[in-house]
C-alpha cells in the first residue's frame, strides 16, 4: 500500500521583486529596506513626523549636540 501523495514540496522559488525606494525610486538596499539608503529612510521618517518638517538653516544639529559627557 503505497499511498504516496505527491506533495508540492517543490515550490517555485519566489523571486521577490525588489521594490524601488519609495523616495527616489532607486532599487532598495537590504540594509535600508525598503529604502535605498539611510538618507531616504530619514526623508521618509521626517515625512511621517510632520509632512513638511523642514528647518531652514539647521542642516544637522545632532552633530553639534554632544550628550556623551565624560565623567572626570
Ligand atoms: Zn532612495
Amino acid at each position: 500500500m503505497s499511498t504516496e501523495k505527491k506533495t508540492e514540496a517543490a515550490e517555485p522559488v519566489r523571486l521577490r521583486p525588489r521594490r524601488p525606494c519609495p523616495i527616489c525610486g532607486k532599487p532598495s538596499a537590504q540594509k535600508y529596506h525598503p529604502f535605498c539608503s539611510a538618507r531616504c529612510a530619514d526623508v521618509d521618517l521626517h515625512r511621517w513626523l510632520g509632512g513638511h518638517y523642514r528647518i531652514p538653516g539647521s542642516p544637522d544639529t545632532d552633530a553639534v549636540a554632544n550628550d556623551d559627557e565624560p565623567e572626570s
